[in-house]
């Protein structure tokens, strides 16, 4: 009678079993599990099929079917009830029992595999699907080239950062890895304020100095560079519907919606939302380094070591990863995309300003007026006026935009 606590142990005492037993012997192993059995008859009483090769512990497998076959032994696998009152079955019951508490014996030494070939790692013979194996190499080289990087090492120490739940959020989440659903821009837009490599207007300064100005400003406010960071913290042009506030009203949505589905998967005190909350990633009226590097999809370790209290480390990813596509999926459309038209339409205006002044003069004009808030007051109010009629998004009215082409270019003229 076997009983095993795990696959690999029935297959470890199955196989110590096997290699004990006399040539052209009839062995019957008497067993509750009906999966094991199935197994015994999908891979080891078959021919061999590359399929085995595949499963976990396949060099016991290809051991005790090489057993089998030189020994030329008879083996059935018999089912018998889990709790039969049989003597022996409470013993191997007691035996099971106790091997949770012996060390694990993963590997049996490599002289008593029979296989025509073992592939082996420094020296421990590989005892898993040799695929996922090689695969879970080149994941954690990847990761490390990944954590590695200057953008990443120039925000501070590595343990600043969770990385196996920024590479789960990469990897797992496959509305991410794939580009067939269509979404290809917010795609690279993931990626992009994950590596800070999105083309804003100081990005472009920086790639293509000849053709942006080094002077030009955010072409909302006119008052500060525009970067990432900026993106979320731009206060222009109304208060409430800003930037800034749609920023700022998204990652508390983010946070609340974390607080909602981590107290629905297990019991947390009731101080819970408030000291979630009091985390310093969730500082999005500084806003934060933290908060800023949370936005880009950087985890904060703070935030891991403060939710593992709770929950274990897979579900805590399980859970804050789809709240991350959401929180992405509101500022690409909400921010980035209003951004993008806008700044196309002030871009064009800037060349063509720029071509129709540079035979009098090479001083660039986008001084006087190469920011929303030289707009006239009339188009301002008018825009206002239309926003909230109409209401949506801000920004998103572009009859105001071709107001402001129209009302700059007679400026300009
Ligand atoms: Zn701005």
């Amino acid at each position: 009678m076997l009983r095993a606590t795990n696959k690999k142990n029935f297959w470890d005492l199955t196989y110590i079993n096997i290699f004990w037993v006399l040539p052209y012997s009839s062995v019957v192993i008497n067993t509750d599990c009906a999966v094991l059995i199935s197994f015994w008859h999908n891979f080891i009483s078959k021919p061999f099929i590359p399929k085995l090769l595949r499963q976990p512990n396949y060099l016991l497998w290809l051991s005790i079917k090489n057993l089998i076959f030189e020994k030329n032994l008879s083996i059935t696998l018999q089912k018998v009830p889990t709790y039969d009152d049989c003597p022996y079955n409470n013993q191997v019951d007691l035996l099971a029992k106790c091997s949770h508490s012996f060390p694990q014996s993963s590997i049996l030494p490599t002289a008593y595999l029979c296989t025509p070939c073992i592939v082996s790692y420094d020296t421990l013979p590989i005892d898993v699907n040799i695929r996922h194996f090689l695969k879970s190499i080149y994941d954690a080289k990847n990761l490390l080239n990944f954590s590695s990087l200057l953008r990443f090492s120039q925000l501070g120490p590595p343990d600043l950062f969770d990385w196996e739940g920024i590479y789960f959020w990469i990897s797992c989440n496959k509305e991410f890895a794939t580009h067939k659903n269509g979404q290809k821009g917010f795609l690279t837009f993931r990626l992009k304020i994950l590596l800070d490599a999105l083309p804003t207007l100081s990005t472009l300064q920086k790639r293509k100095p000849s053709l942006y100005l080094s002077g030009w400003l955010c072409p909302l406010c006119n008052s500060a560079s525009e970067d990432l960071n900026h993106l979320w913290t731009c206060s222009y042009i109304i208060p409430n519907i800003s930037s800034r506030a749609t920023y700022q009203n998204h990652i508390a949505t983010f946070r609340d919606a974390c607080i909602e589905k981590i107290s629905e998967c297990t019991s947390v005190p009731d101080s819970f939302g408030s000291d979630f909350s009091n985390l310093d990633c969730w500082d999005f009226t500084t806003p934060s380094s933290l908060c800023l590097w949370l936005t880009r999809g950087l985890f904060p370790a703070a935030l891991i070591s403060f939710l593992i209290k709770f929950l274990p480390k897979a579900k805590i990813l399980t859970i804050l990863t789809p709240l991350l596509f959401q929180l992405h999926e509101r500022l690409y459309m909400d921010i980035w995309l209003p951004r993008n038209v806008f700044f196309h339409h002030w871009l064009s205006l800037q060349f063509q300003t720029e071509a129709f002044t540079q035979p009098s003069s090479v001083t660039p004009l986008f001084t006087s007026y190469s920011s929303l808030a030289t707009v006239s007051q009339d188009s301002w109010f008018s825009w206002v006026s239309s926003s909230i009629i109409r209401g949506g998004s801000w920004i998103s009215h572009l009859d105001f935009l071709r107001r402001l082409t129209v009302q700059l270019l007679r400026i300009s003229f």
